[in-house]
């Protein structure tokens, strides 16, 4: 396959890990959900395989057979969890499309009528925030 090699040593990858921590909502054998700490609306999550790859042009289709589920799963629940008249879910695949953190994730984003998205990438959420959120969605989960 052509393009960069998948590098371990990401953000992602340490926080699969434990290295590094998260405000988790979700986990299963080969998958885990984490809040996003710079939000582009309230309850934006990313969705992320556990399996190593830089993102979907050199990820194993058995891999996003497994994710997909889980991105429609948390779909559902942040937009009740939020009550959002929408979710956008977005994947980037390398620089010049936007990507900065190398382990293919899913961005799953609450939308209000009319409310444009805040920058990607952008500020920093509040710790206690991102707290509240995630128990929000991991509420959802429970019902
Ligand atoms: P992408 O451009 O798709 O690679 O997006 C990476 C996303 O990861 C951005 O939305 C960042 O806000 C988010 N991000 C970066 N570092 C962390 C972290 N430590 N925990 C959670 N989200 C992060």
């Amino acid at each position: 396959m052509s393009g960069q090699a998948y590098d371990s040593n990401n953000i992602f990858g340490k926080i699969l890990r434990g290295e590094i921590p998260c405000h988790r909502v979700y986990e299963d054998e080969d998958t885990l959900a984490f809040m996003d700490v710079m939000p582009q609306s309230p309850g934006h999550l990313l969705v992320v395989p556990k399996a190593p790859s830089r993102n979907i042009l050199d990820a194993d289709p058995a891999v996003l057979s497994k994710v997909i589920p889980v991105v429609q799963k948390l779909a559902r629940a942040a937009k009740e969890a939020f009550e959002a008249d929408g979710i956008t879910v977005i994947q980037f695949n390398e620089p010049a499309a936007g990507q900065t953190v190398y382990h293919l994730h899913f961005h799953v984003v609450p939308r209000y009528e009319g409310q444009p998205l805040k920058p990607h990438s952008g500020q920093m959420e509040n710790n206690d925030v991102l707290a509240a959120n995630a128990e929000k969605i991991i509420g959802e989960l429970g019902n």
